[in-house]
C-alpha cells in the first residue's frame, strides 16, 4: 500500500515536468523567429471594399489591418508594427530570390502558384537560419472568401476580416499556432484563430517573452492552489496582486472572477500597502478527477508560472450521507495522534482533535 502511494505521488510528479508554456515561436533547426530590431513596417495594400464602406475598424480593409497591427503593439511588448505611408506597389515574396524586405498585406487569389485550400489567409515569411532574424513577412488573404468585419462571437458566412488580421500579424512578428505544437489553450493565435475575435493572455504572454515586456509585469502570486498540490472538496483560489485593474484565474480554459482587495499584511513589504488579496470560492469536484492547470492572470497577461494540482472526488459534485472520524497516528509528530471528522459541507476531513 505505502509503495503504490508513492508509486502514484511519482506519476503525477512525472505528469508535473511536461508543464510547459502555450504560445509557439516560430521555429526552424533552433532558429527562433524575430524582427532583431523589435519593428517591422507593414504596407498595407488591401484597400477598400467597392461598394458600402466597412462599419467595424473600416471605412477600407486597410484600416482594419492598421488597427489589428496596433492591437499587437498594445500589448505592452518592446515590439513596434509601423504602417507605411504612403504605401508602395511591391510583389509578395514566393521565392528566396524576390525576398524584397517589404512587409506587403495584400489580397491574392493563390498563395504564390498555390491554392489557398480552406486557408482564409497566408503569412509567407523569410527569416535567416542562423539568427532567426526575419528578412520578410507578407500576408495574403484570400480573395476567394466572403470577407466583412464585426466583433463577438464566430458567424457564419462571412469572415471578420480584423480577427484573421490580428492572427496574420502574429506570425509575422514570429508567433506559431499553439494548437499544432501540442499546446491547448485559448489564444488567437491557435490555427483556427481560437474562436476569439481579440487578443488573449497566452498571445500577449507570447509576444512579450520573444520581444520582453514594456513594463516590469505585475507582482503577484497565485497561492491556492499551489504546484502540485491534490485537491479535493470545497477549498478557496486565493493569492496577491499589487495592483490590477482586472484579476482572474485560468483554470484550464475556463476563467474564475475572484473578488480583489482583501486585507493581505503579508504583502506590505512587497506591494507598499495591504489591499493585495483576492479569493474565491470553488468546489474542486466540480473540475472532475485528474490533473488540472491554474493560471493567474492580471490585466488580461499571465503572472508567474502555471500551477499543476490533481483533483480526486468520489464521481460526483456533492457527496452526501458519509460520516467518520478517523485516527492519524504519529502525526503532527511522534507521540501525538490526529482525529479527523468528515465535514459534508466543505466536502473534507477536518482535525477534530489532538491527542
Ligand atoms: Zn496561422
Amino acid at each position: 500500500m505505502r509503495s503504490k502511494q508513492i508509486l502514484f505521488v511519482l506519476t503525477f510528479l512525472l505528469l508535473l515536468t511536461s508543464l510547459s508554456h502555450a504560445w509557439v515561436q516560430i521555429t526552424e533547426q533552433g532558429a527562433k523567429a524575430h524582427w532583431s530590431q523589435k519593428r517591422a513596417t507593414l504596407n498595407l495594400r488591401v484597400g477598400c471594399p467597392p461598394n458600402r464602406p466597412l462599419t467595424a475598424w473600416g471605412p477600407c480593409w486597410d484600416d482594419a489591418a492598421e488597427d489589428a497591427a496596433a492591437q499587437w503593439n498594445a500589448a505592452g511588448a518592446q515590439f513596434t508594427f509601423r504602417i507605411q505611408s504612403p504605401s508602395q506597389p511591391a510583389a509578395v515574396s514566393c521565392t528566396s530570390a524576390d525576398v524584397d524586405g517589404i512587409n506587403t498585406v495584400v489580397w491574392a487569389d493563390t498563395h504564390c502558384g498555390m491554392a489557398f485550400g480552406d486557408s482564409v489567409a497566408v503569412t509567407q515569411y523569410w527569416f535567416r537560419r542562423s539568427t532567426g532574424a526575419f528578412l520578410d513577412g507578407d500576408v495574403l488573404f484570400n480573395t476567394n472568401k466572403d470577407w466583412t468585419t464585426y466583433s463577438g462571437p464566430r458567424r457564419s458566412g462571412a469572415i471578420d476580416f480584423h480577427r484573421v488580421a490580428i492572427h496574420e500579424f502574429g506570425h509575422v512578428l514570429g508567433l506559431n499556432h499553439p494548437d499544432d505544437h501540442g499546446q491547448r489553450v485559448t489564444a488567437i493565435m491557435n490555427s483556427s484563430g481560437g474562436g476569439v475575435d481579440r487578443l488573449q493572455a497566452d498571445d500577449i504572454a507570447g509576444i512579450r517573452a520573444i520581444y520582453g515586456s514594456t513594463s516590469p509585469p505585475s507582482k503577484g502570486a497565485l497561492g491556492n492552489p499551489g504546484h502540485g498540490t491534490f485537491k479535493s472538496g470545497i477549498g478557496v483560489i486565493s493569492g496577491w496582486v499589487c495592483r490590477a485593474q482586472r484579476v482572474e484565474v485560468l483554470i484550464g480554459t475556463q476563467r474564475v472572477g475572484v473578488v480583489y482587495g482583501t486585507d493581505r499584511p503579508d504583502t506590505l513589504s512587497v506591494c507598499g500597502d495591504t489591499n493585495n488579496g483576492f479569493v474565491t470560492l470553488v468546489n474542486w469536484n466540480r473540475l472532475g478527477d485528474g490533473v488540472h492547470t491554474a493560471r493567474l492572470v492580471v490585466d488580461g497577461a499571465a503572472v508567474g508560472p502555471p500551477a499543476e494540482f490533481k483533483v480526486t472526488t468520489f464521481g460526483q459534485e456533492f457527496y452526501r450521507g458519509a460520516e467518520g472520524v478517523y485516527r492519524l497516528p504519529n502525526f503532527p509528530s511522534a507521540g501525538l495522534d490526529a482525529l479527523i471528522v468528515w465535514d459534508e459541507r466543505v466536502q473534507n476531513f477536518a482535525i477534530g482533535a489532538v491527542e
